[in-house]
């Protein structure tokens, strides 16, 4: 069974806690520092399997955290989830293009705490996907090689660029991307994508979908993700 070491930064020593307790009822050993300075240094000291990161956290706080071990080579492949109190989507936003897997609005419960690390380490094992590999959800199949979408083995007209954005959100189901993160997607195409028109793009798509529109999902404040089928 794995048994990943956690860190958790959280400077509220009684969310920090019981957040602890929580993690380790579940079988993994997690830790905990109150600081971005502390979760550094630790982090430096001894990599974990994970990061749990508040993001206002006192001196450096979380965003910065975010950006420092992003820009790390050695690093920047840990999970990260950050942690936001309600209202703050400009954080999660900021936090989701700085690179973190997922976020938790607080207050959370610990089952929902322990769901998204699940998924996040579930993912991360799942990485290595070949970009040119079909990938099925259900009864989609998309197609990269054909540029092809079928639909319970009907085929769905799709221009150029919502391939590209069905794709992107279809590989990495259940995860959250920002706008922005769609249009670096799928930049480089000769249609000019900005954060409008992938509202736009996405209105397209969901049309296109049918039925199955329901699978790209809106996250409010934040973008859109693929549903994740478990
Ligand atoms: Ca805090």
């Amino acid at each position: 069974m794995a048994r990943e070491e956690i860190l958790i930064v959280e400077d509220e020593e009684d969310i920090l806690e019981l957040t602890i307790y929580n993690l380790s009822k579940e079988g993994y050993r997690p830790s905990g520092v109150t600081s971005g300075e502390e979760a550094l240094k630790k982090i430096r000291t001894k990599p974990p399997d994970m990061i749990i990161l508040d993001l206002m956290l006192p001196g450096i706080d979380g965003l910065e955290v975010s950006r420092i071990l992003k820009k790390d080579p050695k690093l920047q492949g840990i999970p990260l989830i950050i942690l936001t109190a309600k209202g703050e989507e400009a954080d999660i936003v900021s936090g989701l293009e700085l690179g973190a897997d997922d976020y938790i609005v607080k207050p959370f419960s610990p089952r929902v705490l322990i769901a998204r690390i699940r998924a996040v380490l579930r993912r991360k094992s799942r990485e290595s996907v070949d970009e040119d590999h079909p990938v099925t959800m259900g009864d989609i199949l998309i197609h990269p090689g054909r540029h092809e979408v079928t639909i319970n083995g009907k085929r769905v007209d799709l221009t150029y660029t919502e391939f590209r954005v069905l794709h992107f959100l279809a590989s990495r189901p259940g995860w959250a991307f920002t706008r922005y993160q769609i249009v670096d997607a799928v930049r480089g195409d000769n249609y000019p994508v900005t954060d409008r028109s992938v509202d736009v793009l996405v209105v397209g798509l969901r049309k296109k979908l049918g039925n199955y529109s329901k699978y790209i999902e809106t996250v409010r404040g934040v973008g859109y993700r693929f549903k994740e089928m478990l």
